[in-house]
C-alpha cells in the first residue's frame, strides 16, 4: 500500500449519511455543523477563500516557499474571483469609508484593510471542493473508499523492548455503509503510516477510540489504553461570530461572503445577503438561517430544539420583504478562549462533547465589541445608505422585535452595557472549529502523533489558532504541503542508502 493510499485515503474517506451535514453536540449551547460526506466541510460551506497570513505562517514554522507554492495547487483547481454586485459592494465601499484600510482589492492574501477575497464558487455559482483536488491524483496507485468509517486504529508494540518499544500504529478497522466491519493494514516492513485527517471533531475522538487520550477518560467507556495522553481533544477553540442583520428598501442580491474588513484589533468583518430560496427548504436566510442552528434571537442556553422550531416556522411564515437585506457579521481573530473534548459514547457516526468556552477570555469579548461597532458605524455610512431605511437607527436594528427570527434582545437598551452583553447573548459559530491535536501538545511540528510510530494527524485540529479570515485554505494548502514533504523526506533517505 503506497504512502498516495494512505495520504488520500483517510483525508478523503468520508460517510455519507442522511445528510451530509451533522448538528453537533456542544456545551456551551451554540448550535454547530459537521461535514460527513467526501470533501468534508468544503462541501457545505460559505465558500470564502483566503490564505494565511506571512506572520502566522513563520509562527507556526512552514517553509514560505513551499506553502505559496501549496496554496497555488490549490487554487489552480478551487478558488475562483467572485462577482462584485451593489450589495456585497456597498459593504466593501462601507467598510473603506469607515477606515478599515488600505483597499487592496481582489486578493487571496490576509493582509490589513479591506479586500475582495476568493471564492470555492465559480463564474456558474458551481462548488468546487476539496474533493475536486482529486483530479491530480494517480488512480493507478489510490483506492478510495466511500461510506467508510473508521472505527479505530490498530496498534502493535515494537519488540525492541525496554523503555524504547513504542506503539506502532499498522492498520485501521472500519465499518461499510452495510455496517460490515473490514480491517486494512499497513505492508508489514514498510515505511508507510495511517494519515488522519478527520477534523478537529473527527480526529480527536478517533485518537480516543484508538487508546490514545486521557487514560481515565478511556477506561469510563471501556477502552483499552495505548497511550496516556491526557492532551487529546484539549485546546477546542470556535471562532465566535456575532451578526446584525439589516432590512433593505432596496432589493439585494443573493450573496455568500465575498469581502473582508481586516482590522488592526482582531475582528474580521463580512457579510451575506438576500433570501436562499428552493422549493425544498422555502423562504430561508442561508447561512443565517435556523435550520442550520444559526439562531441569536435567544443566549445560547436557551437555544433549546423547541425554540429554534418555532423560529424556523416564523421564518418560513414571513413575508418576503422581509428577506430583503442582509447580515454583516463580526467574528474575532484567534480566539484566545479554549475548551475541550471528550467522548460521548464508542461510537464514531455520533459526536463527541464539545466545550469551546466562547469570550471566557475578556480579550476575545473586547474583539467582538469593537467588531459590533465597526459594523454599526458601516450601517450608518454613506456608501451604506441605499440599503438601509433612514428610519430604523443601528439600536433598533440590535433590538429588533419584530415576529422575526433575526437579531435581538429587546431588554438591552443601555448601549455601553449591551455591546458586550450583544457579543454573549447572540454569539453563533462561523464553523471555523479546530484543536483536539495541536502541534506540540498531541503532533510534533512533523504532524507525527507524540509517543506512537507510524501515525499521523493532518487537518485543522492540529491548529493553535484558525489561519487567516477563513480557514478552508490553509487546510487544504497543509494536505498538500505535507505530502510534498513526505515524499521529499522519503527520496532523500533513498538516496542516501
Ligand atoms: C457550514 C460551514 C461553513 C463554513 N464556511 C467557511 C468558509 O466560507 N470559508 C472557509 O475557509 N472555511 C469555512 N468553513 C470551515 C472549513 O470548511 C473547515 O475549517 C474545514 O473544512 C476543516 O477541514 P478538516 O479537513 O480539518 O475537517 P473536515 O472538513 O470536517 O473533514 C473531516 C472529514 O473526515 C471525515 N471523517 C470524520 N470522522 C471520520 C471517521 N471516523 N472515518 C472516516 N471519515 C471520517 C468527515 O466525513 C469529513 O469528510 C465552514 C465550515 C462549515 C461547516
Amino acid at each position: 500500500m503506497g504512502l498516495g493510499f494512505w495520504l488520500w485515503r483517510l483525508t478523503l474517506l468520508s460517510a455519507i449519511f442522511f445528510s451530509p451535514n451533522q448538528c453537533t453536540c456542544q456545551k456551551d449551547g451554540v448550535v454547530n455543523s459537521r461535514a460527513r460526506v467526501l470533501g468534508g466541510g468544503s462541501c457545505l460551506n460559505a465558500g470564502f477563500y483566503t490564505r494565511a497570513s506571512p506572520h502566522y505562517v513563520r509562527e507556526v514554522g512552514w517553509d514560505g516557499k513551499l506553502v505559496n507554492e501549496s496554496y497555488r495547487w490549490v487554487e489552480r483547481v478551487v478558488a475562483f474571483q467572485p462577482p462584485m454586485r451593489q450589495w456585497q459592494s456597498a459593504v466593501r465601499d462601507g467598510l473603506i469609508e469607515v477606515g478599515v484600510l488600505p483597499y487592496n482589492g481582489f486578493t487571496y492574501d490576509h493582509v490589513y484593510g479591506t479586500k475582495v477575497g476568493g471564492s470555492i464558487f465559480d463564474q456558474n455559482g458551481h462548488r468546487h471542493t476539496a474533493a475536486d483536488l482529486l483530479e491530480y491524483a494517480n488512480t493507478n496507485t489510490m483506492t478510495l473508499l466511500l461510506h467508510a468509517i473508521v472505527h479505530r486504529i490498530l496498534f502493535i508494540t515494537n519488540n525492541k523492548g525496554g523503555s524504547s518499544s513504542r506503539p506502532v500504529a499498522h492498520g485501521v478497522v472500519f465499518k461499510d455503509e452495510h455496517g460490515r466491519e473490514h480491517m486494512a493494514y499497513l505492508k508489514q516492513g514498510s515505511r508507510n503510516e495511517i494519515i488522519v485527517s478527520a477534523g478537529a471533531l473527527g480526529s480527536p475522538q478517533l485518537l480516543m477510540l484508538s487508546g490514545i487520550g486521557a487514560a481515565h477518560h478511556l477506561r469510563e467507556h471501556n477502552i483499552s489504553v495505548v497511550l496516556d495522553q491526557p492532551l487529546v481533544g484539549q485546546g477546542m477553540s470556535d471562532n465566535p461570530m456575532n451578526a446584525i442583520f439589516v432590512p433593505s428598501p432596496a432589493p439585494v442580491e443573493v450573496s455568500l461572503i465575498q469581502v473582508v474588513g481586516i482590522t488592526d484589533f482582531g475582528s474580521y468583518i463580512e457579510a451575506a445577503s438576500g433570501e436562499n430560496f428552493n422549493h425544498r427548504s422555502r423562504r430561508d436566510f442561508g447561512m443565517f438561517s435556523p435550520k442550520i442552528g444559526q439562531f441569536s434571537k435567544l443566549p445560547p442556553k436557551q437555544r433549546t430544539p423547541e425554540a429554534i422550531e418555532k423560529a424556523i416556522e416564523r421564518m418560513e411564515s414571513l413575508d418576503q420583504d422581509a428577506f430583503k437585506g442582509g447580515f454583516i457579521l463580526e467574528k474575532i481573530m484567534g480566539p484566545i478562549s479554549r475548551g475541550h473534548l471528550e467522548l460521548q459514547n464508542t461510537d464514531p457516526n455520533e459526536n463527541p462533547i464539545v466545550t469551546f468556552n466562547y469570550f471566557q477570555d475578556p480579550r476575545d469579548l473586547e474583539m467582538c465589541i469593537q467588531g459590533i461597532n465597526t459594523i454599526e458605524r458601516i450601517i450608518s455610512s454613506k456608501a451604506f445608505s441605499p440599503f438601509k431605511y433612514d428610519n430604523m437607527p443601528v439600536s433598533m436594528l440590535l433590538n429588533m422585535t419584530a415576529n422575526s427570527p433575526v437579531n435581538l434582545l429587546p431588554k438591552h437598551t443601555n448601549t455601553s452595557m449591551s455591546l458586550a452583553q450583544f457579543c454573549r447573548d447572540t454569539v453563533m459559530t462561523i464553523w471555523h472549529y479546530h484543536g483536539g491535536c495541536q502541534v506540540g501538545r498531541v503532533v510534533d511540528t512533523d504532524y507525527k502523533v507524540l509517543g506512537v510510530d507510524a501515525l499521523r494527524v493532518i487537518d485543522g485540529s492540529t491548529f493553535n489558532y484558525s489561519p487567516g479570515t477563513n480557514p478552508q485554505a490553509t487546510v487544504m494548502m497543509l494536505g498538500r504541503y505535507m505530502g510534498v514533504k513526505i515524499l521529499t523526506e522519503r527520496l532523500v533517505a533513498d538516496e542516501t542508502k
